[in-house]
């Protein structure tokens, strides 16, 4: 390839919108490089969603291999990490090889490359292939795409650099189990693996520095999870923050500041992430990542587009594919809706899930909404009766009372990443609450304690 090539779009960080801007800019014609420095597809396939959902899934089958105790009669399982690891690393990842990622992107009709790619300038790539070759520089007449995600932000926590500890990459690479393992940090991330880990047998102890676990969601939610993790063996220690780790003879030591000291084999840190707009040039084009602002089609300037974790709308899979389809409408000079946050879910996949959508009630009153709260129990509802153990949970609805529409809304429960859909319909489409309350709620499903909370918002 020369070293200086005319193009019409480079597209540098495959993460999930990234990957499937290239290949639909590529599948309309255009001459598309697509650049990646680690694995096409980013984080979710290889370190993030898939794989972290497959160990959440095993490790929901032990948990329902014990209430069947309860419900069924016997079941014994020895629990092994052995089909974990075989599935994570066989089925989700290929052994975190992406050739078959890279095959259908160049079947688009894309170039791919593995490199560190950077503006120099607008319009302009340069590329640091993988294997050391000579830069390369491309002109793209259309413009750039950056999709360059998040990585594992490192707390500056004395003594914690240079130790074995683990981030989301090594934990979903491991092949063995520690037998007692510290997590810092009470987000989505180390929720998950805290269930997951403890689950398996492992002694785990979750720090998290704020007053309560998944500070983005509702404190009903932080509660009701706290009950179930502590219930099921996870030591959770609010309000605790590190100050200083050591490792020494295989054993990780963090003191906390308040003087406590914690021993695990291991150390996982999911303490947030660090954006990897850093190493992609913006300088060069005038602007800076500390404060990059993207408008409603995903445009940062004339012929630069950036999406995905580093947008600020949302650290998930189905933001980054959201904003990447409005994007390459964008770049094909085609029209369409521009981008709407108002409904944006998420869903912690922990057991019961924790899933939310729009504003919270903290948020909407510092929205200055005139909020109203409607809240009913899963757990008691009908089919939490008849579902027995596990059937923990809760919703949580906020109105926007002055519009008579929902603005935010949360499920705790089984499936309640599924049975938020609904809520997220009504704040996407502002479906009057004077409408919802009149629809017909199949009985007994878990969706109907929607119906509940919708009456308690009235009364
Ligand atoms: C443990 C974990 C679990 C998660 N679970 C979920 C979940 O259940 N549901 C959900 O919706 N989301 C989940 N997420 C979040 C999800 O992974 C991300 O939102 C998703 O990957 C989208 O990110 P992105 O598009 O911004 O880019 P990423 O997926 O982060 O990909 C960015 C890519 O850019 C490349 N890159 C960066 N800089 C450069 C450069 N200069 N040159 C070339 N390449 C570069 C990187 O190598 C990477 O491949 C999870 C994340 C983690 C860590």
């Amino acid at each position: 390839m020369d070293d200086r090539q005319q193009v019409d779009l480079v597209v540098v960080g495959l993460g999930p919108g990234g990957e499937a801007l290239a290949t639909g800019a590529a599948k309309a014609g255009l001459r598309v490089v697509a650049v990646d420095k680690h694995l096409v597809g980013g984080e979710c396939p290889y370190y993030g969603c898939i794989p972290t959902k497959m160990m959440l899934r095993a490790a929901d089958a032990l948990a329902e291999a014990d209430r069947a105790g309860t419900l069924a009669g016997d079941v014994t399982v020895v629990p092994s990490w052995t089909p974990v690891a075989r599935r994570v690393s066989q089925d989700a990842t290929a052994d975190w090889d992406d050739r078959a990622a890279v095959e259908r992107l160049e079947a688009a009709g894309a170039t791919v490359l593995h490199g560190a790619a950077r503006l120099d300038g607008a319009r302009r790539v340069v590329v640091d292939p993988a294997g050391g070759s000579g830069p390369l520089t491309f002109e793209a007449s259309r413009g750039v795409v950056l999709n360059p995600g998040t990585r594992p932000a490192a707390p500056p926590v004395p003594g914690l650099e240079g130790t074995p500890y683990w981030t989301n990459r090594d934990a979903v690479r491991a092949t063995e189990l520690p037998g007692s393992l510290v997590v810092l940090g009470g987000g989505p991330i180390g929720c998950e693996l805290a269930q997951v880990f403890v689950r398996f047998g492992v002694r785990v102890t979750l720090v998290q520095r704020g007053e309560r676990l998944l500070p983005g969601d509702e404190p009903e939610a932080s509660r009701l999870l706290r009950d179930v993790l502590e219930g099921e063996g996870v030591e959770v220690l609010t309000g605790a923050e590190a100050s200083a780790v050591e490792h020494a003879e295989g054993v990780f030591t963090v003191t906390l500041q308040d003087g406590r000291r914690l021993e695990g084999d291991q150390l996982l840190v999911a303490a947030g992430r660090r954006s990897n707009l850093d190493g992609t040039g913006l300088e060069s084009v005038g602007l800076s990542a500390d404060d990059l602002a993207v408008d409603e089609r995903l445009r940062a300037q004339d012929g630069l587009w950036v999406l995905g974790d580093v947008t600020g709308h949302g650290a998930y899979t189905h933001v980054s594919m959201y904003q990447s389809a409005i994007a390459l409408r964008d770049v094909l000079g085609e029209d369409g809706a521009p981008a709407r946050y108002e409904a944006v879910p998420h869903t912690t996949f922990t057991d019961p899930e924790v899933a939310g959508v729009g504003l919270t009630e903290s948020a909407a009153r510092a929205a200055g909404l005139a909020v109203r709260v409607g809240t009913a129990d899963l757990g008691a509802s009908s089919r939490g009766f008849t579902h027995g153990p596990g059937a923990v949970g809760l919703v949580k609805l906020v109105e926007d009372a002055d519009r008579g529409v929902l603005v935010g809304g949360s499920v705790v429960g089984p499936a309640g990443g599924e049975i938020l859909s609904m809520i997220t319909l009504a704040v996407h489409a502002a479906v009057p609450v004077s409408t919802l309350s009149t629809m017909i709620y199949a009985y007994p499903t878990f969706h109907r304690t929607i119906e509940s909370a919708l009456a308690d918002l009235e009364a």
